[in-house]
């Protein structure tokens, strides 16, 4: 038997607990991961609590991430004792997830922890870490440099726009973080932001063209954030969207793009192309300095998880939650 969080549904009533699970239970696949650590990202928030219709089968494993070992194989790819990861792919959506001791998963959805980490090391980072890794190469390969200008990242204090400020400070951008909670300027200081502004002046609606301000955005927010933030990119700027913490709407006008050539960057997390997962954890092994991820990242069990999903959906968290699902 392994440990798990289990989300059953009955009639229309869905709940998450901790269970005992058979491993005759896995879901049919060439690879069965002992795994070491997963983690609470914002979309297991939404599975857990059942905020959003995340999960799309029942009994459901959640959990989006995970890292571990490679227990048995039967696709060459993997060997017993590879160390490996994974993000995304629908895991933890309509297959099992990571917030248990075993997953068994499809060889093509595999990757190699970078040498540089460990298990915890690579899912402090996470699915939202290698978001924002995927923002920043965006922004990278559609020519932005430090000489142009400041970059703004919304959302900054969760785990996207906090290992996004640490990638952007550390390959010499001039960051400016935009947060609700005035009482982390200092942690987002030491991440590596020059300035902090208070996420108020971002998310009312607003003109639909306003002051130049912002070289780049990483905006993890969208709605009124996302719009504002287009809004107030200079000419031929670059907006890398990748989430919805504020709303999935985008009340925005066609201003920006069409009178200043500004850019909307789209970020998919879930089915991204291997060369790009590879470019991203290759950025992040390069670039995350290894102290920052334990000023980001705060470690609890599997039972723990289950109010840290509580948490996250209610912006209470800072950073990254890792879970040891061995604890
Ligand atoms: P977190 O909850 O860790 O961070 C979100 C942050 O957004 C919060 O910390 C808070 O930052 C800010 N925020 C929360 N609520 C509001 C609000 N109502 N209005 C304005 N700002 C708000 O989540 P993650 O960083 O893990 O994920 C961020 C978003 O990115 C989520 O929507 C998630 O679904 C999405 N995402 C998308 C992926 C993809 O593939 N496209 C992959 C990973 C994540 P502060 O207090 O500092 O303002």
């Amino acid at each position: 038997m392994f440990k798990a969080i289990l989300i059953e549904k009955q009639d229309s009533t869905q709940s998450a607990r901790v269970a005992e699970v058979d491993p005759t239970q896995l879901p049919d696949a060439p690879v069965t991961v002992r795994i070491e650590y997963s983690t609470i990202n914002y979309k297991d928030g939404l599975a857990i609590t059942g905020k959003s219709p995340v999960v799309r089968k029942f009994p459901m494993v959640p959990g989006i991430d995970f890292a571990g070992v490679v227990e048995t194989s039967t696709n060459d790819a993997w060997r017993p004792g590879d160390r490996v990861l994974l993000n995304g792919w629908g895991v933890g959506e309509t297959h099992w997830g990571g917030l248990a001791q075993k997953a068994r998963v499809s060889a093509e959805w595999l990757q190699r922890v970078p040498e540089t980490f460990n298990s915890k090391q690579a899912m402090a980072i996470g699915t939202a870490g290698y978001t924002a890794s995927l923002c920043v190469n965006a922004l990278v390969k559609h020519g932005l440099t430090p000489d142009r200008g400041e970059v703004l990242v919304t959302g900054a204090s969760g785990g996207v726009g906090s290992v996004a400020i640490a990638l952007l400070a550390r390959a010499g951008f001039n960051v400016v973080a935009s947060t609700g909670k005035a009482a982390e300027s200092d942690y987002l200081k030491a991440l590596g932001a020059r300035q902090v502004v208070d996420r108020n002046e971002l998310s009312q609606a607003g003109k639909p063209l306003q002051k130049e301000r912002w070289a780049a955005v990483v905006d993890s927010v969208g709605s009124h954030t996302l719009a504002n933030a287009c809004a107030q990119t200079r000419y031929r700027g670059l907006v890398a969207a990748c989430g919805l913490a504020q709303g999935m709407d985008f009340p925005a006008s066609v201003a920006p793009f069409i009178l200043r050539g500004v850019s909307l960057l789209g970020i998919d997390s879930v089915m991204a192309p291997r060369e790009l997962r590879e470019e991203a954890w290759q950025r992040l092994a390069r670039d995350l300095d290894i102290g920052q991820l334990d000023r980001i990242s705060t470690t609890v069990g599997l039972a723990e998880a289950l109010n840290a999903a509580q948490n996250i959906v209610n912006g209470k968290i800072r950073g990254r939650v890792t879970v040891d699902v061995n604890r």
